[in-house]
């Protein structure tokens, strides 16, 4: 199983005190007003996340980075969790990032963190204390919000 990804990137901020490497998965449909990322909504952006392209990523970056973070994906459940199971192996944590109110039980089991909501500009981001958004460590339930302001 697979879907299609633009070029990932290591991003310092998603995941509070991680050094993650991001992969924004194409073919998001929520079309949020005011979306920053009009780029992933064509699923036939991007290149295919072969399972033997992910681990090619990890490999490149094998000692540089903690955790992995995908931006959506969740509507390829199967490809999703491969993806997150591998990354696991390899001792990296997880985290998705979905526009979504709630995560699948299936998905939510392979993750270590996850933020939910959808972008709302009238509410603003993770920074924002009137977000929508929640950022969650699945290992303790905790809410995690207060890190991003
Ligand atoms: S979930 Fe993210 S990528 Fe999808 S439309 Fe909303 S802001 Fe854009």
């Amino acid at each position: 199983m697979t879907f299609n990804c633009i070029e990932p990137t290591v991003v310092f901020q998603e995941v509070p005190d991680e050094i993650s490497l991001c992969f924004s998965i194409t073919g998001c449909k929520l079309a949020c007003v005011g979306c920053h990322s009009t780029e992933l909504w064509n699923e036939r952006n991007g290149e295919a996340l072969t399972n033997q392209r992910f681990k090619s990523w990890l490999a490149k970056y094998k000692n540089l980075i903690s955790c992995v973070v995908f931006f959506g994906g969740e509507w390829n459940q199967a490809a999703l969790i491969e993806k997150l199971i591998i990354a696991q192996a390899s001792g990296l944590k997880t985290c998705l990032y979905s526009g979504l109110d709630t995560v699948d039980d299936q998905i939510i089991k392979h993750l270590d963190f996850y933020k939910t909501g959808r972008w709302d500009k009238s509410l603003g981001g993770l920074s924002s204390p009137t977000t929508n958004q929640r950022f969650i460590d699945n290992k303790t339930g905790n809410l995690l919000n207060h890190l991003f302001l």
